[in-house]
């Protein structure tokens, strides 16, 4: 069994993108900007949205954090939204999901100017992808396809599971997984909420992509001998015992679904931080495409 080690394959593709950075700014090209909306002061999302800027500043991004009022309305929202579109220092940001209730995020999603949408989740983009024309990838799906492709995973043929159809990962990454590419052509079944008999596909699986937040819902008698499992999953689980009152755990019994499988990515440590590389990825993308 061989760790997908997405922490230390992060830091690769932010020390090659840092490179790319140098080499602008030693030609006179300005610093790649990303910008970051977080409205409201939810816990998960102030750890993402830190982890971003962080980042931002080891591969010497400008970053810029735009905290809303949880209160803010949808209007003043779409407000925001136009001024990063107007902005011509800003060549990419993101909106940090989820958002209030009262607010439509379909509609702060679809205002997002798609060459600034690093996120990659405009229907522009999301269409163009689908279409296999060069579009910014999700970054989540994005990252799951360079871990396949640096540990250099054979997905040709192979049977692939997807547990998920969300917009952001299960549904993305069922189309990168089949597209005719050299880390796709894979045979992909989407299996959701829905599903009735999920042990029976995974058990056909050769590769597992599992995205739906429910911790260690994948069991060691569920998989077979070899399998290759990327496991998307975070969910914070209550923990007493832990200084911070809770652990995060995947959709996967890594303790003992790694006994059987080829390849395995762990939480944390294997999608999570490829999500945030990927992202820095699409900035430096936007930026390049504005030059
Ligand atoms: P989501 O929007 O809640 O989607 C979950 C999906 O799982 C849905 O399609 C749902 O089916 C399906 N599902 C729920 N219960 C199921 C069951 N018992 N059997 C089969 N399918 C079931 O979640 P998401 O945004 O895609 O995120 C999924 C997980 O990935 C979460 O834990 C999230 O925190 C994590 N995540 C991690 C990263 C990262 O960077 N590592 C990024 C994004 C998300 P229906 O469509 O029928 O409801």
């Amino acid at each position: 069994m061989k760790i997908l080690d997405g922490k230390y394959l992060s830091n690769v593709i932010k020390e090659e993108i840092k490179e790319s950075v140098d080499v602008r700014l030693s030609s006179g090209m300005k610093k790649p900007h990303l910008a970051a909306i977080l409205v409201g002061d939810d816990g998960a999302s102030l750890t993402y949205i830190g982890s971003k800027v962080k980042s931002c500043k080891q591969v010497g991004f400008e970053s810029t954090l735009i905290r809303l009022e949880n209160t803010i309305s949808e209007n003043n929202l779409l407000t925001e939204i136009k001024k990063l579109n107007e902005n011509k220092n800003i060549d990419g940001y993101i909106v940090q999901l989820p958002l209030p209730k009262h607010i439509n995020e379909e509609k702060i999603l679809l205002m997002v100017d798609p060459h600034k949408d690093v996120d990659g989740f405009h229907p522009t983009n999301f269409g163009r992808m689908v279409l296999e024309l060069p579009s910014f990838i999700p970054a989540t799906p994005f990252g799951i396809m360079e871990i396949l492709k640096r540990y250099d995973i054979q997905t040709s043929g192979k049977n692939c599971l997807v547990i998920g159809r969300s917009n952001i990962v299960g549904r993305p990454i069922s189309v990168l997984m089949s597209q005719k590419s050299s880390y796709g052509n894979a045979t992909v079944t989407v299996a959701h909420s829905r599903t009735e008999n999920i042990k029976e596909l995974s058990l056909k699986a050769d590769i597992i992509i599992s995205a739906l937040g429910i911790p260690e819902f994948i069991k060691e008698n569920m998989v077979k001998q070899g399998v290759v499992v990327i496991d998307v999953g975070i969910t914070r689980v209550v923990d007493k015992t832990n200084s911070k009152g809770y652990v995060i755990k995947g959709d996967v019994d890594f303790k003992n679904v790694s006994k059987k499988a080829s390849y395995i990515t762990p939480v944390p440590g294997g999608v999570g931080p490829m999500t945030i590389a990927m992202l820095l990825k699409n900035t430096l993308l936007a930026c390049e495409i504005k030059d």
